[in-house]
């Protein structure tokens, strides 16, 4: 397959582009190295773009979570369902019948799939594989007081393990086991069997395991349900396998084809097989159990003949019949059909799906392996048996895995997975429903486990280091469609974002890294922003106007804000992006609040107060309750209302105060050691949440991080636009000299005012919001990751406040007065 060039030159390829020559020579590498296994014959990337266009600009990696589906499935189905009516099938009427017709005629080719017969296996349709699982439990012939066993693997899914609970009512003795345990099992059955002599009728236990392991991508052996029922099986003891194939046939076929070696139970979830219909799962079970199993409850069409008085109920005859209680979903059954045909049509055998994906995972597993620190230390810490890439009957094409820093650190997996959101890469992270799995690989004991859900932790939140250890980890996964161009933005992802390959230097780990550096910097300031409303667009002092400093900021600044009329919040930027294209101004002389916005008169609103009516109330603003003044103007609330297409008002803050922490990054600083003359009052308590009085930018430094964008290799927006310095909402600009030198310095005086640092300012992806567009971009957040993060945190710009006893009244700031930067207090 060539690479085809696009006029501007730069490599084209449906899905993702690789921008580096590197990349393409690695991709034209690996083809050729993998001719017969990787690509369908060379038809991916035609696939790829034709069938996936949700897929485009998007690194999805997250197969074994679902995989997708191809447009034409969904095309053909929407058709049928447009031009056949479909009744429910429980009826005689000619729409029923024809759903009837087309609900057997997909129970028979998911037989085929799995190359049986009707005969030997039934199809029940479910919900999805849990509720397959949870069927195979209750139609078990489970013998009372304690005579049958459960045996589930340690890697089971948590659908698997909560069996557990319905066998143990059912009267059996429950129990999980490793592989090794198991085969030592196999080997002396005898210790393990049923003492009981005197006993009539067997008694059936059930072993239930993955065929792959959600978790690490692990496969167990198939023929591990052969040597049950020959190791295992005496007159008095039968025992019966529960195969969990949900992960498995994500990418590879499953042959029950031998029956006396086939499990008993197969659950499965159609979306992990071809990502459409969702909802939709099968239990497969050997239809020679039909006069064992017990049954329940009933429902809808599984009866033959039922009075409503008596207990009197006769079942239909069929597994099927019997056990799918109410109304098949049989419109998403009808979809099974049409995606039975486009998988069968795109890939061919599944075997094809088989050899593609394990080259895939094959190469990653390599790439992410060979990746090293400066200090030689290994980057990814990989759970899984790692000898077993590249064979896939051991290995399915996940990998699950921490990284760590090269001081040995764990990376906490938020980290990895906010950046990969910020960059379009999907991943998954946390425990993956698989307790046992994760317990194996993180080294975590049960106690552990406990102790992490006292300390806090839940699954699917952020606290994912504690104690210096993982909570969860990190997965990735392939499907039939992934491509290498994938597998190539990922590895150059965790290249950029994690990889330390030179020795830090320290920029700012300690204090006496700067030693070589000059003590005093000088600069000039370029520009005076206010930000009157909160999460607003600002405005820039005009040039020779002299802007008056308070001890809670510049004047005017964050004192408005707007506020949900539903709950009360003070609304913001980050959630409400639009925000970012209202702008507010400050006309002092005419004494009004100007806020104007695209398509919109602009709104005047008289600064005196004298001129409003308020309600007064203590409001939550981020996070604590505040003294706050809420206009009554209809007018004014309606222009915020419309625009926003949010019912809030305006409100402004009698006093404002300011709060210091989560944005600052200094441990040094609490609210306790913040000076008084942040406190404008005394009951002015700090808050957590807020930004500190100033915040400085660096115009050099704005301009080294727009370079760093334009260079970016997986920058995947066509071109790269400069971010403009506002969206850095600094207050004050100051042109700089050298990028970043304001890192160092812990005093700065401008024109004859001086203001101490407090601490450099953590970055959250508000940053991300464009405050010309009101639209969300990956830039700069993504690109100050790669080189301004430490510990996680993402740091730009400096946070500082007005120091009056060493400034000289009057208290103002004007474009173009002289910058001093000083390393030292003492310097000053
Ligand atoms: C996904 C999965 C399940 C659960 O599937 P549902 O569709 O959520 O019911 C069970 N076991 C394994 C191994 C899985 O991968």
């Amino acid at each position: 397959m060539s690479p085809t060039l696009t006029q501007n030159g730069s490599f084209s390829i449906p899905g993702v582009s690789i921008a580096s020559e590197r990349s393409r020579t690695e991709k034209t590498h690996f083809v050729s190295q993998n001719l017969k296994t990787y690509g369908y014959s060379g038809k991916i990337d035609k696939i790829r773009e034709q069938e996936y266009p949700q897929l485009k600009d998007q690194v999805y990696l997250d197969h074994a979570g679902a995989t997708t589906y191809a447009s034409s499935q969904i095309q053909r189905f929407t058709k049928d369902l447009t031009s056949n009516l479909y009744g429910n099938p429980h009826s005689q009427n000619p729409s029923s019948k024809l759903s009837s017709t087309r609900v057997e005629r997909v129970r028979n080719r998911i037989l085929k799939y799995f190359e049986v017969s009707g005969n030997d296996y039934t199809v029940i349709f479910t919900q999805n594989a849990t509720a397959a699982i949870k069927l195979a439990g209750e139609m078990f012939p489970w013998s009372k007081e304690q005579k049958s066993r459960f045996l589930y693997l340690r890697e089971a899914h948590t659908s698997l393990v909560g069996l557990r609970a319905s066998a143990s009512a059912s009267g059996a003795v429950c129990k999980p086991i490793s592989q090794e345990g198991l085969e030592e099992m196999f080997q002396s059955p005898s210790t393990q069997g049923n003492e009981d002599g005197i006993l009539e009728e067997p008694v059936y236990n059930l072993l239930a395991y993955p065929a792959q392991c959600n978790f690490s991508g692990s496969r167990f052996p198939l023929e591990w349900t052969r040597t049950a029922y020959t190791h295992l099986n005496t007159e008095k003891e039968n025992w019966k396998i529960l195969l969990d194939a949900s992960s498995y046939l994500t990418s590879s076929q499953l042959s029950l084809h031998n029956t006396q070696e086939s499990p008993d139970f197969v659950s499965l979830s159609f979306y992990k097989l071809f990502g459409f219909p969702t909802g939709l799962g099968a239990l497969l079970v050997k239809s020679e159990l039909a006069p064992l199993l017990t049954k329940t409850y009933f429902g809808g069409g599984t009866v033959s003949g039922v009075t409503y008085d008596h207990d009197w109920q006769v079942f239909r005859g069929s597994l099927s019949g019997k056990y799918e209680d109410g109304t098949i979903n049989f419109l998403d059954i009808i979809a099974l059909d049409h995606a039975l045909d486009v998988a069968e049509e795109l890939y061919g055998d599944v075997y094809h799906i088989t050899q593609h994906t394990n080259a895939l995972i094959t190469y990653m597993y390599k790439q992410m392996t060979s990746l090293k620190h400066w200090n030689g230390a290994p980057v990814c810490a990989i759970f899984s048996n790692g000898e077993h890439y590249g064979d896939p009957s051991k290995q399915g094409p996940i990998i699950n895995f921490n990284l760590k820093r090269a001081n040995g650190d764990w990376v906490g997996y938020t980290e990895i997975e906010r950046l990969a959101t910020a960059s379009s890469i999907h991943v998954r992270t946390g425990g993956f429903c698989n307790p046992g799995a994760m317990q194996r690989w993180l080294n975590l004991s049960s106690e552990e486990v406990q102790e992490n859900l006292s300390a806090g932790h839940v699954c699917w939140d952020d606290k994912d280091i504690i104690g210096g250890k993982p909570t969860g980890s990190i997965r990735i996964s392939l499907g039939a469609m992934s491509t290498f161009e994938d597998v190539i933005v990922w590895i150059n992802f965790l290249k950029e974002f994690f990889v330390n390959d030179i020795e830090p230097n320290n920029y700012s780990n300690s204090k006496d890294g700067y030693d070589l550096i000059e003590s005093l910097s000088e600069t000039t300031l370029d520009s005076v922003c206010v930000y009157p409303i909160k999460s607003c667009h600002g405005f820039h002092v005009p040039t020779n106007v002299a802007w008056p400093i308070t001890p809670s900021g510049l004047k005017y600044d964050h004192e408005w804000m707007l506020v949900n009329n539903d709950d009360g919040s003070a609304m913001s930027m980050k959630r409400i992006t639009k925000m970012a294209l209202i702008r507010a101004s400050i006309e002092e002389e005419a004494g009004y609040l100007v806020v104007t916005a695209p398509n919109k008169p602009s709104l005047r609103i008289p600064l005196a107060e004298d001129s409003h009516d308020f309600a007064y109330s203590r409001s939550n603003v981020f996070g604590e309750l505040l003294e706050v003044q809420h206009y009554k103007s209809q007018s004014i609330n309606e222009w915020f209302s419309t625009f926003l297409e949010i019912p809030c008002h305006l409100a402004r803050q009698l006093t404002i105060r300011r709060s210091l922490g989560s944005h600052l990054t200094d441990n040094a600083i609490t609210p306790n050691s913040v000076p008084s003359a942040l406190n404008g009052s005394k009951q002015a308590s700090l808050s957590l949440q807020n930004e500190s009085p100033y915040l400085l930018i660096s115009q050099v430094s704005v301009d080294d991080v727009n370079d760093r964008i334009s260079q970016s290799e997986i920058n995947q927006e066509k071109k790269s636009v400069p971010v403009f310095t506002d969206a850095y909402r600094g207050n004050i600009v100051i042109r700089g000299r050298n990028p970043y030198e304001e890192d160092q310095w812990e005093v700065i005086k401008i024109g004859t005012q001086v203001f101490k640092i407090l601490g450099s300012c953590r970055r959250c992806n508000m940053l991300c919001v464009n405050p010309e567009t009101g639209r969300k971009t990956k830039e700069p957040y993504v690109t100050l990751a790669k080189y301004r993060r430490i510990e996680g945190k993402i740091l730009f710009g400096r946070h500082m406040y007005h120091c009056p006893e060493l400034s000289q009244a009057p208290f103002v700031l004007r474009e173009n007065d002289p910058v001093k930067g000083y390393r030292h207090l003492d310097d000053l």
